[in-house]
């Protein structure tokens, strides 16, 4: 690893300025991610900005209809929280299946985000639950948030705060795991809010994306039957050593009838 200077600063808008004032700056969250690309010499950044020290990217709260998990919340800290399993247990679960216990304890929502690992698994919750996300700059709806593989609509510095999630009637996230790694082979977030449904798919493709013919088919009739014939074309999705554009692409429907079965027995109220 090259050298690097390292600053802790403890406002966002320190933060901000130290990002400003380097030649090449980096956000530090948990470093799950930006430490071993460092180590493996694919980023070189001169100036480590650490955001720990920053309280307010922390707090989560919960209101009747809306829950706030500020960016440096960890897994394990979102799959804990009362405030996120209560109400929107679908969440909870989701982040305490990511990766490991040591990851969970590191790793956070924003730097997940922020990073859009195509196999990552909030972006599935955040596309699914129409989520908002809110930067030291402004608000981004989750559908215009996430663009390509690694690629965000955040601008250079910019610094996400916190994730707005909507509560749903019902929701569930299903996945097929990487064994070794636990990241999403393929994982499907359903939600349902009123008539509205959402299907988000992470893993199987280059970013996240949603099923319309889904959508359209479980707001006529939400169950698990509903979804029987409906095929998601293959050419766009990903083929690697773990599993074949046809396999994610039969996973999707799997999973997707799991999440609606879940969420139906999880009931409104979630
Ligand atoms: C072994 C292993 C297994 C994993 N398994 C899974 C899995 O099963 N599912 C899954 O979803 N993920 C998985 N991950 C990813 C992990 O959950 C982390 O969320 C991810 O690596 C990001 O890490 P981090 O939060 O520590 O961010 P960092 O590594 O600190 O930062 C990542 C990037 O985001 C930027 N960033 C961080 N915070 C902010 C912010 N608030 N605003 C703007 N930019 C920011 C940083 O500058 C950097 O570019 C795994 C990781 C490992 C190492």
């Amino acid at each position: 690893m090259d050298d690097f200077s390292y600053q802790k600063p403890s406002t966002l808008g320190d933060a901000v300025e130290a990002f400003s004032a380097a030649d090449d700056g980096v956000y530090l969250a948990g470093g799950q991610t930006i430490l071993p690309v460092m180590k493996l010499g694919l980023a070189a950044p001169e100036e480590v900005i650490d955001l720990n020290g920053i309280e307010e990217l922390q707090a989560i709260t919960a209101s009747d209809s809306v829950i706030s998990i500020g960016a440096m919340a960890t897994h394990a800290t979102v799959a804990a929280s009362e405030d996120v399993k209560q109400p929107l247990p679908a969440l909870a679960s989701l982040a305490g299946i990511i990766g490991d216990p040591q990851v969970r304890n590191r790793g956070t929502i924003g730097g997940s985000i922020a990073n859009n690992d195509p196999a990552a698994d909030y972006p599935a919750a955040l596309l699914a639950l129409g989520a908002t996300i809110t930067t030291d700059k402004r608000q981004i709806a989750a559908d215009d948030f996430f663009l390509e593989i690694f690629e965000t609509a955040l601008e250079d510095g910019e610094i996400i705060t916190k994730v707005d999630f909507p509560v749903p009637d019902a929701a569930a996230y299903m996945k097929f795991a990487n064994p070794a790694s636990r990241f999403a082979l393929v994982g499907v977030f359903v939600a349902r809010t009123g008539n509205s449904v959402r299907v988000a798919v992470t893993g199987a493709g280059p970013c996240v994306f949603r099923v319309g013919d889904m959508e359209a088919a479980l707001e006529k009739d939400f169950s698990a039957a509903a979804l029987d014939g409906i095929t998601v074309p293959t050419d766009d999705l990903n083929a690697d050593i773990h599993a074949s554009a046809e396999y994610r692409g039969h996973l999707i429907g799997v999973l997707a009838k799991r999440a609606v079965e879940v969420a139906k027995e999880n009931g409104d109220g979630q």
